[in-house]
């Protein structure tokens, strides 16, 4: 099996896909995806998963309710599967709506309520299945882990694939949802920029032909984006781009393809500013654009200046103060330093990779002021405006902080470490 084949996703039948890499891993696809009417084919599905008679406890969240109202769980219901549908409301504690004799959770609708879903099924250790609704719950769904907002702090865990991602072939939303899939697409520049950062400086083990997969579903869904005369069939295929994408993130087995410092970024400015909408995904891409400058500008600087040490302490306030928690609370989001070796070797590391990376920055900033362009061009197309949410002072701050959530290397918590993201905390 060949990672190519990916790009005959998406397909109509079940599939598992595995494939030994060059890499010496053998990466695999565990999660079912299909594209398809979902009224009319779900049991078709859900049969190859749970038998008929099993009881399968159905979450929606409000508006996919009205959307699916009395169809899916009464097609189910038809069909011969014992149904429990519940409406679950954000924040709603939705344990409580799983019966004891459940078989099957089945998720319906956004990124937040199928995180919370994903989490449900873990914790109970039940097969699940998710139906996306919005753009960010296609790439979310996909990827081996799930959230958890402690207070306001994020934590990510780790968390089995669903058994079934099926995805509508023919959703029509109210809004144009084209510019969405294709800044949450195109914002990963910056998660791939931290995975090649983190193999050259970290040591981090390196998928090339996961790389080179992901980099060209970004590549492609601008070209198509920049070519599209059709809005509908545009939004078909970022769809799938995304899905696509998301399926490389489970290849991957981690969440490295697609948590990075743009999404932190993004999580924190919503959190700070109780911003709920649902573009998230135009959030992401507008930080990307800024973390990738950030880092054009650190690398393209050669000296090294010395500067003292990050100050927890502001971290500390900063944290506790925004997201309303204890000191002693906030003090566990606080990302330690590195111990001094490793900080030596990875600073040695940048002398000897300073000038690939900077050369990597340099093409994946000129792609985003691309992918920029294309985004007003979809937008002007769709009638839609762009809106520019960030506010300086929140953008930046959110930005410094993102290190202080990220389990994994990117670029910003080595700027951090050197103490380079202090006076974005101080201009605050
Ligand atoms: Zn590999």
């Amino acid at each position: 099996m060949n990672i190519n084949n990916l790009n005959t996703y998406p397909t109509n039948q079940l599939s598992k896909q595995k494939f030994s890499c060059r890499c010496g891993e053998t990466h695999e696809i565990s999660s079912n995806i299909a594209f398809d009417d979902v009224e009319n084919t779900i049991e078709h599905y859900i049969e190859k998963i749970v038998p008929p008679l099993s009881l399968i406890s159905i979450l929606y969240d409000l508006s996919s309710r009205q959307k699916y109202e009395r169809t899916i769980d009464k097609k189910l219901g038809n069909f011969g599967f014992r149904v429990n549908p519940q409406v679950c409301k954000q924040g709603e504690k939705i344990a409580q709506k799983i019966s004891e004799d459940t078989r099957l959770i089945l998720g319906v609708g956004n990124h937040r309520h199928l995180n919370e879903v994903k989490q449900l099924a873990f914790l109970l250790n039940l097969p699940y299945a998710l139906v996306p609704t919005c753009p960010s719950s296609h790439l979310q769904s996909l990827i081996p882990s799930y959230q958890k907002s402690d207070q306001g702090c994020i934590e990510i865990f780790k968390s089995p694939p669903p058994n079934l991602l099926l995805c509508e072939n023919d959703w029509k939303g109210n809004t144009p949802q084209a510019g969405s899939y294709f800044s949450l697409i195109s914002a990963k520049l910056v998660s791939l920029f931290d995975y090649q950062a983190s193999a050259s400086l970290n040591g981090e083990k390196f998928c090339f032909e996961i790389f080179d997969q992901a980099l060209s579903i970004i590549d492609e869904s601008i070209e198509q984006t920049l070519g599209a005369t059709n809005q509908f069939e545009l939004e078909r295929i970022l769809k799938e781009n995304l899905v696509r994408y998301g399926a490389l993130c489970q290849l991957k087995g981690n969440t490295r393809l697609a948590l990075g410092a743009e999404t932190l970024a993004a999580k924190i400015f919503s959190s700070l500013t109780y911003y709920n909408g649902d573009n998230i995904g135009e959030n992401e891409f507008l930080f990307a654009r800024i973390l990738m400058r950030l880092y054009l500008n650190y690398l393209e600087n050669k000296t090294e200046f010395f500067t003292p040490p990050p100050s927890n302490n502001k971290r500390v306030q900063l944290i506790s103060k925004y997201f309303k928690i204890p000191e002693q609370i906030a003090l566990k989001n606080i990302r330690p330093v590195p111990n001094a070796h490793k900080e030596s070797l990875s600073s040695y590391k940048l002398k000897i990779h300073r000038d690939e990376l900077f050369a990597l920055a340099t093409e994946f900033d000129s792609k985003l002021t691309l992918a920029y362009s294309a985004l007003k061009k979809l937008y002007l197309d769709e009638g839609y405006s762009f809106t520019n949410y960030l506010g300086k002072n929140e953008a930046t701050i959110s930005v410094a902080l993102a290190p202080d959530f990220m389990q994994k290397f990117t670029l910003l918590s080595f700027m951090k470490d050197r103490g380079l993201l202090e006076g974005m905390l101080n201009d605050s």
